[in-house]
């Protein structure tokens, strides 16, 4: 049971920062109406519980870190920092100062994001991530058999920034590259399933708008499916399709190592 829960929340968590932090509040990929982005909005939440990231920060920090991406200014590059903790250190101050307004970011990586104050200031709380990480400790009590099965339990806590440090360090140090970006990034995992697509970080920074992160006919991006699935159902409208698509189609093929986040985003 406790392994199943773990690997639910772990694949879940991620999903929906992919889905939702990262394809429409950074990049707009998709749009939807007021109500699904309502409803999508408060599930990333729920899923996230104790480690829900804001979406406003998370997308201006995110639009950052493709302009400025692997440079002095990139505020989580793994070029940068000795090991992934000094780097998540770095992340999180950054994070917290535009979370509460002590940093500012250049006004052209502001606005275009969904913000909900009741839902943000809520789950942006210490007591609802307390109270979060109260439930997740009865789950275990409740279920784990296991001695083994507690030490999965602190993760349940801080996955949100874990997955952030996953893709930020692995996506632009280890794998290989399908195209010479300007920045270090890498495709980590040629069937990246564990990070829903994230780690193809090199396909992503030459292709910001493509809602695709796969590129190769070997790669296969989770994400990219849930939305086309989404999309079937009329729930949400692809932006761009992907450059595949769009070149048989016979559309204008999508910017490659433009460096800019924010191709996707109408208000930038
Ligand atoms: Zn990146
Ligand atoms: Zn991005």
């Amino acid at each position: 049971m406790i392994p199943f829960a773990f690997a639910s929340h772990w694949s879940l968590s991620v999903l929906f920062q992919s889905l939702f932090q990262h394809r429409y509040a950074a990049h707009r990929m998709y749009t939807m109406g007021p109500r699904t982005e309502r409803a999508l909005h408060l599930s990333t939440a729920l899923v996230q519980g104790s480690s829900f990231l804001d979406p406003r920060a998370y997308a201006i920090m995110h639009r950052e870190h493709h302009a400025f991406a692997d440079t002095e200014r990139d505020p989580h590059s793994p070029a940068h920092h000795k090991n992934p903790l000094r780097m998540m250190l770095q992340t999180a101050r950054r994070y917290a100062g535009l979370l509460t307004g002590s940093i500012k970011s250049e006004p052209r990586f502001l606005g275009g994001y969904p913000e909900w104050p009741a839902v943000d200031r809520l789950f942006n709380q210490w007591t609802t991530r307390v109270a979060f990480g109260a439930l997740y400790t009865l789950f275990y009590k409740r279920f784990a058999t296991r001695r083994w099965h507690w030490a999965l339990l602190p993760m349940h806590f801080v996955m949100g920034p874990v997955h952030g440090a996953i893709v930020n360090w692995c996506g632009h140090r280890y794998g290989y590259r399908n195209f010479a970006s300007r920045d270090e990034s890498r495709n980590t995992l040629p069937m990246d399933v564990l990070c829903m697509g994230e780690l193809f970080q090199n396909n992503h920074h030459a292709r910001p708008a493509s809602p695709d992160f796969a590129a190769k006919r070997f790669e296969l991006d989770p994400t990219w499916q849930v939305m086309r699935l989404l999309a079937r159902l009329k729930l949400i409208r692809i932006a761009q399709a992907p450059q595949g698509e769009q070149a048989a189609r016979g559309r204008a093929p999508l910017r490659e190592n433009s460096g800019g986040a924010l191709a996707a985003s109408p208000s930038l």
